[in-house]
């Protein structure tokens, strides 16, 4: 949303596909050739890539990300592996769409706070959350860093929970400190199961909606490939009362040519992290914590600040726009207020009341991180 007289806009989305336009348009070009629109080739050959990129046996290509959460959590209620009601941990502070992919398979988010430095669960609370109907941890990479630690590891194991992972944010990120379930230590596949968006805003984004579930397990892959079609592996032979979630093979094609470079567009994100690091100085701004042993992609770099409008308003007068993620909590959203309204969760609050996200994507150059940077420097309250 930049008009004329924003200088430094959030982000250019246009300007971060520039380099794969004429990449993305020849494959999708190929794929409107090849007179396969449904599946096929093109869809496999990203799958193929996505896994292992991600260290793990099997990706499977969806409609988008909430769809990914949806269908992973479903697909292990067909196993057995979860039930109506079972109650599954997750951090407070996350977008909407990962509670409302529990509450849509009649599963019980327990709402866990998060620590305020690292903005991702609190997991020295994880033990307080479990009761005899936990089953499972779901985990978010918020805004893109890592959240993996040894209390995760040891709580999944010591409780015999799955652990599911909200990878929506953190494509590429590193698990640094403990290794993964399942050997892999990339973030999507340090549990059993995890779930990818490609909505156009994220590290990797297609051109459109898109998503994906990434996982170990063979069942559990083949649960979600039958979920995504109606149920069914074999043409008119329902096993589940599924859905149609395939991911298009146009879509999946301009993916392929864009996921190659992951690692480089996160690096990209990373120099304008160091940056904003290094040069914003200013006691009434906090920078997000940076640690070496957990490896961020930022796909948001969040700043907070106790007065809000205010600062946000000193930005856009300086040409700077900024964003919110997120200014109300999912259980102080409507549809939550009669299931969770009662939850006293002041960290979770406090950082929806304070959070304040600048421009990170390849559209803003160093230069203007570093001219950004100097803007906020001369704020106070
Ligand atoms: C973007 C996002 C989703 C939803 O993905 P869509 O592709 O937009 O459906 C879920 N969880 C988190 C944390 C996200 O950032």
């Amino acid at each position: 949303m930049s008009d004329k007289s924003v200088k430094y806009p959030f982000a250019r989305l246009g300007d971060v596909n520039a380099p794969y336009r004429d990449r993305m348009v020849q494959a999708m070009t190929d794929v409107v050739d090849s007179g396969q629109y449904i599946g096929g080739e093109a869809l496999e050959t990203f799958e193929q890539q996505l896994a292992d990129f991600c260290q793990a046996p099997y990706a499977i290509g969806l409609t988008n990300g909430l769809d990914a959460l949806r269908l992973m959590l479903r697909a292990a209620i067909e196993l057995g592996m979860l039930g109506p009601g079972d109650e599954v941990i997750v951090p407070a502070n996350t977008y909407v769409a990962t509670i409302l992919a529990i509450s849509h398979n009649d599963l019980k988010p327990v709402l866990v706070e998060p620590d305020i430095d690292t903005l991702n669960l609190d997991t020295r609370l994880i033990d307080h959350a479990i009761t005899p109907r936990t089953r499972a941890i779901m985990l978010v990479h918020l805004y893109g860093r890592t959240s993996w630690d040894q209390n995760i590891v040891d709580a999944a194991r010591r409780h015999n929970l799955l652990v599911f992972e909200d990878n929506a944010q953190a494509i590429g990120a590193c698990a640094l400190d403990a290794k993964g379930l399942y050997g892999s230590q990339m973030t999507g596949a340090l549990g059993i199961a995890g779930a990818f968006s490609f909505y156009p805003t994220k590290n990797i984004g297609a051109l459109g909606d898109a998503g994906a579930v990434v996982t170990h397990d063979a069942e559990l892959a083949q649960a979600v490939r039958a979920l995504r079609n109606y149920g069914s592996l074999r043409q008119y032979d329902n096993l589940y009362q599924g859905f149609n979630c395939r991911l298009d093979p146009v879509k999946a094609a301009a993916l392929s040519v864009k996921l190659p470079y992951a690692d480089y567009e996160n690096d990209q994100r990373r120099q304008r992290a160091d940056l904003y690091n290094q040069h914003i100085v200013n006691p009434f701004v906090s920078k997000p914590l940076w640690t070496a042993n957990a490896d961020h992609v930022w796909h948001q770099y969040v700043v907070r600040v106790n007065n809000r409008q205010q600062f946000r308003d000193f930005l856009l007068a300086h040409g700077v726009e900024t964003a919110v993620h997120y200014p109300t909590p999912p259980h102080r959203q409507p549809c939550y207020v009669a299931e969770l309204g009662d939850l006293h969760l002041p960290v979770t609050e406090k950082i929806c009341q304070t959070v304040v996200s600048l421009p990170i994507t390849r559209s803003t150059s160093l230069v203007d991180i570093q001219a950004i940077a100097n803007i906020i420097n001369t704020y106070h309250e």
